[in-house]
């Protein structure tokens, strides 16, 4: 046994409550029910991640994801030395779905690995840059309170670039609101909408028609990719990426999406492929000549560290904003020191591993299993 052998997996669920519910076509979210994922090594080190359950997209429960942990994943992580990445990778694997839960598990032992270097992870993934630009994702509401939303977003942290939720019906109901929000905000912000499944092919390609004007950036999942033949037709004649985001959240599924023509960009969300095979997405991508998104899965403050951090490490990654900013959202945190937004970018931790730590009286605050 060596001081970086794997000697114990937690999984510990806890409840944040938002300011305001996010609201978007697939869902709600209300409260961050989270799962904190802890791994222990011999030698004393302790790596965390987080695990956002989507129910709505990916089917993934906060008491599923602290069954499959402790049944499943524990049992195959422990044992290991925290450098057998792949070995890990490998036997996570043989169960399929739950990506938070792998994914929280993967990044837990990258922060492990970190510390025990020395080195803050985004170094290790690949040292690219120290920040990225910020993408705010704003929720549906009405015209007025989404630009107001936006509006204070730029005057408080500098932030430029909106991801818009569309996906209602009528579709007019969205084009008004990103109208809304060009003719408030100005041509000097980049906006961009995703519509998570919310229409048809149909009425996706009536909402660009009559958005043709706005200048929207990035189109993603605006109708579901699983509309195989109605998907390839709007992606080809949506005048802006097209972007994959719940339709991909394997190698093999982006590269399905993109090869069968149903997108032109990825989303990469570390919360759902961790850092191991966010980085085989990323490959992928620049193999395939094809722009990312940081993507946010309505993260808190670890799960948003864990994004800039592989965001920055890369060149394709930190191109385009990041979605980073969805933890201004909840009413409390884990951390010790909090995340801050200046002048519109977010700095990935400098401390070894994830860079951050969890405020163990917080956690006992909010942990609801005991
Ligand atoms: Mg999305």
């Amino acid at each position: 046994m060596s001081d970086l052998t794997i000697t114990r997996v937690e999984a510990i669920p806890y409840r944040i409550p938002y300011r305001k519910p996010l609201k978007f076509a697939s869902g709600e979210v209300v409260h961050a029910d989270h799962v904190l994922v802890r791994v222990r090594t011999a030698g004393g080190l302790t790596g965390c991640a987080d695990a956002p359950p989507r129910p709505f997209t990916y089917g993934e429960t906060q008491r599923g994801i602290v069954a499959v942990i402790e049944d499943v994943f524990a049992e195959q992580t422990i044992g290991l030395d925290a450098t057998e990445r792949s070995r890990l990778h490998a036997r996570l694997h043989r169960t399929v779905g739950n990506p938070a839960a792998k994914s929280a598990v993967d990044m837990a032992v990258w922060d492990v690995l970190g510390q025990a270097f020395g080195q803050p992870v985004t170094r290790l993934l690949g040292g690219y840059t120290d920040r990225m630009r910020v993408s705010h994702m704003l929720g549906f509401d009405t015209p007025t309170a989404m630009a107001h939303e936006a509006c204070a977003m730029r005057d408080r942290y500098g932030i430029t670039t909106f991801k818009i939720k569309v996906g209602r019906r009528p579709v007019e109901l969205d084009v008004e609101v990103v109208r809304a929000l060009r003719n408030t905000l100005g041509d000097k912000v980049e906006l961009y909408i995703d519509g998570n499944r919310g229409w048809t092919a149909s009425e996706s390609a009536r909402a660009l028609r009559q958005l043709a004007d706005v200048g929207l950036t990035l189109a993603e999942e605006l109708n579901p990719a699983d509309d195989v033949l109605g998907r390839r037709w709007l992606v080809e004649q949506c005048g802006v990426p097209f972007v994959a985001d719940e339709s991909a959240t394997t190698p093999a599924e982006a590269t399905r999406e993109l090869l069968g023509g149903s997108a032109t960009a990825l989303s990469i969300k570390t919360a759902r492929t961790g850092f191991t095979v966010s980085d085989e997405i990323r490959s992928l991508a620049e193999g395939l000549g094809v722009e990312v998104v940081m993507g946010n899965q309505i993260d808190g403050q670890l799960g948003t560290a864990c994004t800039v951090a592989f965001g920055a490490a890369h060149r394709s990654t930190s191109a385009r904003a990041g979605e980073l900013s969805n933890f201004l959202d909840m009413s409390d945190d884990l951390l010790t020191e909090p995340l801050r937004i200046v002048g519109g970018e977010l700095i990935a931790p400098t401390s070894p591993g994830i860079g951050v730590t969890v405020d163990m009286d917080k956690l006992a605050h909010y942990r609801i299993d005991s």
